[in-house]
């Protein structure tokens, strides 16, 4: 799972029902499954295969209030509980059985229902609340499903699609078939109005990328370099991939930013970028590291949150080692940086993690995790890395696996010791940031940037020289500080360097400019005006508000300018321009009743949440509430986004402190959902 880096939030189960996973070990899980968008049913069918490995009376499945109804393998009784369904009968060592049944389920989690799209997230949710499996990790086994939807919809599952055969007039059945076994956390289903385009790996892997129909022209800019990073990781691994074929299914209101459900990851439509947006916000990270885990993760899987680090870690590493073939030595060398900057802090406020703390945060397992590998890379070479880690995925395939199994194999193939290795990144809760700015020093990249930055305190007319070389450089990251070390000094001082930042062919230096300077000059005008059209949504966004404030008397030029501009997924651009068209005075007064309400409708839940959180952002600050706002919040209020949720009840619990809200709310208590009564009821009673 990828995680948004500023979310350092992840579920570590560890508990476990090792008793269970002694006594028997299931095989095969054959479902048939129908989803209910009215009632958000699942109704199942489940045929399942399990070899006893010790004699006993009684075996479970997890399964989270589900109901059975109905039997069709005799010999043994089966009935539910809260959290699982028992199959009660005389199980003898050394035997296979199969159990089938129907079940329904009103699953609360895991699985989703957004708009005319249902998707399932299994890490950390359990599948058991739809599908009844085993949620132990340990227990590895091959996942068929068969899904039944309206003939409208495309389904996408785990492994490769057989068949697609007419239920009847208005249903169609989609067949998959995996050929090797998973942990259940990776079964995914994704359905809705999707299409694809398919391309082949080198190796001859099926890829198929998904998308909305009216993305069409965003596939080729949300892809980019599939096929380079999926070549790149198998020729870096050294193992082939180990599945059928591989799917990515962009959905709305994901959880995170991607998962790695075993050939079918899901990852959030705010990826979804025209080519614009590329170059702001791109899905690459998103797509090595979820490819990666395909590998590490899902060929090897940990036994427990413990060695989590075996997959976020290696992951994140493999992502980065994707970003440097694609971008080039200083981007990997950067994000590292930048990593180790955030993981110093951490250390140096007294909350440093050991990589083997079940409990230990994203940043550690991932960034930490990725730190560890590059260092390990440096101490024992390429070579004696690249066998270790054959060696590793190919003695442990299909299996599950400890920290002890990975280093078992890196002593194997080299005679460098570790032990202190181990001691520094693995178990120390500190983080060794001497070894990594030793590590980064490698780098004259990463030299001629800590010389600007180090120049940071230096009074401004003193540095002119280095900023102006720094600027001219051309580098993404070093041309960027230069310019964000201009912010806040003298103008007659400044405005040369300005200039030539505004000129610069980098549009990140341009960025820079559009993102850290805070009022335009009359003398930059020209130039900074020449924002509005760059190829970066955050430049043009940051641009218009910048150019806006500082000339008022332009205003109406400006606002006519972005007029079509749409930004990201979100509308960042549309958004903010309507909020200033709405409040210049003067402005296309005719249509503003128009752009009021179109700001207004996007808070509404057939946008993605990421939209309705900038459309509510900006109707709060523009006091734009009304009732189909204060109806759109209170059902944002109960979104399955914990995220959005939140923040939205921060919102309503400020509204409804304006007089008479309540009292509105109250008095069309009955039009309101039943999860949505249940809220307001809590919020009231405070
Ligand atoms: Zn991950």
């Amino acid at each position: 799972m990828k995680h948004f880096l500023f979310l350092l939030i992840l579920i570590v189960t560890s508990e476990c029902y090792a008793q269970q996973t002694d006594i028997v070990d299931f095989k095969r899980i054959d479902a048939t499954l129908k989803f209910e968008t009215d009632t958000k049913k699942v109704i199942g069918e489940l045929d399942v295969e399990f070899h006893v490995k010790k004699a006993s009376d009684s075996i479970y499945l997890d399964a989270v209030a589900m109901e059975i109804t109905n039997v069709a393998s005799s010999g043994f009784k089966m009935q539910s509980s809260e959290d699982k369904i028992w199959i009660l009968g005389k199980f003898k060592a050394g035997k296979m059985y199969q159990a089938r049944f129907s079940y329904i389920a009103s699953p609360q989690q895991t699985l989703y229902f957004t708009g005319d799209q249902i998707w399932t997230q299994g890490q950390g949710k359990y599948t058991s609340h739809w599908l009844p499996s085993i949620d132990d990790m340990n227990d590895k086994i091959e996942f068929d499903l068969q899904i039944i939807a309206n003939s409208q919809a495309t389904v996408i599952a785990n492994g490769a699609l057989k068949e697609v055969n007419n239920i009847d007039v208005s249903n169609r059945g989609w067949q998959f078939d995996m050929t090797q076994p998973m942990s259940s956390y990776l079964v995914a289903v994704a359905l809705g109005d999707f299409r694809k385009k398919e391309i082949n790996s080198q190796s001859g892997i099926p890829i198929s990328l998904y998308y909305k129909s009216e993305d069409s022209l965003k596939v080729e800019p949300t892809y980019r370099y599939t096929r380079e990073i999926f070549d790149f990781l198998e020729a870096e691994i050294g193992i082939p991939y180990p599945w059928q074929n591989y799917k990515q299914i962009p959905v709305r209101d994901f959880l995170y930013a991607g998962m790695e459900n075993t050939t079918a990851t899901i990852f959030s439509e705010a990826f979804v970028v025209d080519s614009i947006g590329f170059n702001d916000r791109n899905y690459i990270n998103v797509n090595a590291h979820e490819l990666a885990h395909h590998w590490f993760g899902n060929l090897v899987t940990e036994t427990s949150g413990e060695h989590h680090w075996l997959q976020e870690g290696f992951a994140t590493y493999y992502a980065h080692l994707v970003e440097k073939e694609l971008f080039g030595s200083d981007y990997y060398y950067w994000q590292l940086y930048q990593t180790a900057e955030q993981l110093r802090e951490l250390s140096e406020a007294g909350k440093g993690e050991s990589l083997l703390n079940a409990k230990a945060s994203s940043l550690t397992f991932y960034e930490k995790g990725a730190w560890a590998l590059h260092v390990l890379r440096e101490l024992i070479g390429d070579e004696a890395f690249k066998k270790a880690i054959e060696n590793y995925l190919r003695n442990n395939k299909f299996g599950n696996v400890t920290t002890s199994d990975f280093l078992r194999e890196v002593r194997a193939v080299s005679t460098v010791d570790i032990d202190r290795w181990e001691e520094d990144w693995l178990k120390q809760t500190a983080f060794n940031s001497s070894q990594a700015f030793n590590s980064l020093s490698k780098s004259d990249f990463m030299n001629r940037y800590f010389q600007v930055s180090s120049l940071r305190a230096t009074p401004v007319l003193q540095k002119i020289g280095e900023l102006r070389d720094a600027i001219l450089g051309g580098n993404d990251f070093i041309g960027q500080e230069a310019v964000y070390q201009l912010s806040g000094e003298d103008r007659f001082v400044t405005h040369a360097l300005y200039e030539e930042a505004l000129e610069s062919k980098n549009l990140y230096i341009r960025q820079a400019v559009a993102v850290s300077m805070d009022g335009v000059s009359e003398r930059l005008k020209p130039k900074f005006e020449k924002l509005l059209q760059d190829s970066s949504y955050v430049t043009i966004e940051a641009a218009l508000y910048s150019l806006w404030s500082s000339f008022p008397e332009e205003r109406s030029r400006y606002l006519d300018v972005t007029r079509s501009v749409e930004g990201f997924q979100d509308k960042n651009v549309r958004q903010l321009w309507l909020a200033l068209a709405i409040i210049t005075d003067g402005y296309r007064t005719e249509e503003k009743t128009t752009f009021v309400n179109e700001l207004r409708g996007y808070t509404g839940n057939t946008y993605s949440f990421e939209l309705r959180q900038l459309a509510f952002r900006y109707i709060n600050e523009l006091r734009l509430y009304n009732d189909e706002v204060l109806d759109n919040l209170i059902d944002a209020s109960v979104h399955h986004n914990w995220r959005f949720r939140n923040a939205s009840r921060t919102l309503f619990s400020e509204i409804i402190k304006n007089p008479g809200t309540k009292e509105e709310i109250i008095k069309k208590m009955d039009s309101f959902s039943e999860k949505e009564q249940q809220f307001l009821q809590t919020q009231f009673k405070e």
